[in-house]
């Protein structure tokens, strides 16, 4: 737990979420201002700022994330019509919040990336 860290907060239950999944070390919840009909954040429960910070110690926790990704798209309804899995990491990528999430985007065409 990072005591200034949004995420963290919410994996607290400190600041409210709307949750879609859970397991033992990921939580996935609604996007407050999502981009798409549907867009889930998936983060890990222990605190890691950015994909430069993961080590070979993290790798079941990644499975872990990128499984749960595969439930919340069955259990969002997109598994079949596809969605997109992005991690956005520091300045150029526009990375926001300084807790490792992984967005799960889908409900639309999305179009090429750019
Ligand atoms: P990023 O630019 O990859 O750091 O994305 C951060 C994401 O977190 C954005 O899509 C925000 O809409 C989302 N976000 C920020 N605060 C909250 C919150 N309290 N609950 C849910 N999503 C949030
Ligand atoms: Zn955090």
């Amino acid at each position: 737990m990072s005591e200034d860290c949004i995420f963290c907060k919410i994996i607290e239950g400190e600041i409210p979420s709307t949750k879609v999944y859970e397991t033992e070390n990921t939580y996935a919840f609604e996007d407050v201002d999502p981009k798409a009909p549907v867009h889930v954040l998936i983060v890990p429960k222990p605190h890691i700022p950015t994909v430069n910070d993961i080590s070979g110690e993290h790798a079941s926790l990644l499975g872990e994330m990128m499984s749960a990704a595969g439930e919340v798209a069955k259990l969002k309804g997109v598994s079949e019509g596809g969605y997109r899995l992005v991690v956005n990491t520091n300045r150029d990528a526009g990375q926001v919040v300084f807790h490792l999430h992984m967005h799960l985007m889908g409900g639309r065409a999305l179009g090429p990336m750019g």
